[in-house]
């Protein structure tokens, strides 16, 4: 994409977001989708799918734009969709991370490691569960921080 779309898309975003209320607009991740349209521009010379994408999101965003006072639940539905399938794109072929994304995953290991250590060794499920969420929290911010300073998050 040239500097003029990618500035001119990441200005349709902004426009839809004025046009929602802040619930709405951070349920629809706008503030992310700003900062994937960079990573999927800076990508795109040598990135079909990362190329499709932005064209996919250039026209998506044009009708959100044009609908925004008349969004549907099945807007929402494929604009979710979309989000879903642009992160894991950046994800898995990328290697970006979403915001906070060790710690939701270490927490929810964690929480699942403390419960039967809990049990087993204090005979309480509670303690164990706490344990094992503190150490989830600890990890995942630590390998969180790790990604933010590489500059791999989305
Ligand atoms: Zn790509």
């Amino acid at each position: 994409m040239n500097p003029e779309r990618v500035e001119e898309l990441t200005q349709n975003i902004k426009e839809i977001k004025h046009n929602l209320d802040e619930k709405t607009a951070t349920k629809l991740e706008l503030d992310k989708y700003i900062r994937s349209i960079q990573r999927l521009d800076s990508y795109s010379s040598e990135c079909e799918e990362c190329q499709k994408y932005s064209v996919e999101l250039e026209n998506h965003f044009e009708y959100m734009l044009s609908n925004v006072h008349q969004l549907t639940k099945e807007d929402y539905k494929i604009h979710n969709k979309q989000t879903r399938q642009v992160t894991s794109h950046l994800q898995h072929t990328h290697q970006l991370t979403s915001e906070n994304f060790y710690m939701m995953a270490f927490i929810s290991i964690g929480n699942g490691l403390g419960l039967p250590l809990g049990l087993l060794l204090f005979d309480n499920l509670v303690l164990g569960m706490l344990m094992g969420m503190c150490i989830g929290i600890a990890i995942g911010a630590g390998l969180d921080g790790n990604a933010k300073k590489k500059g791999k998050l989305i």
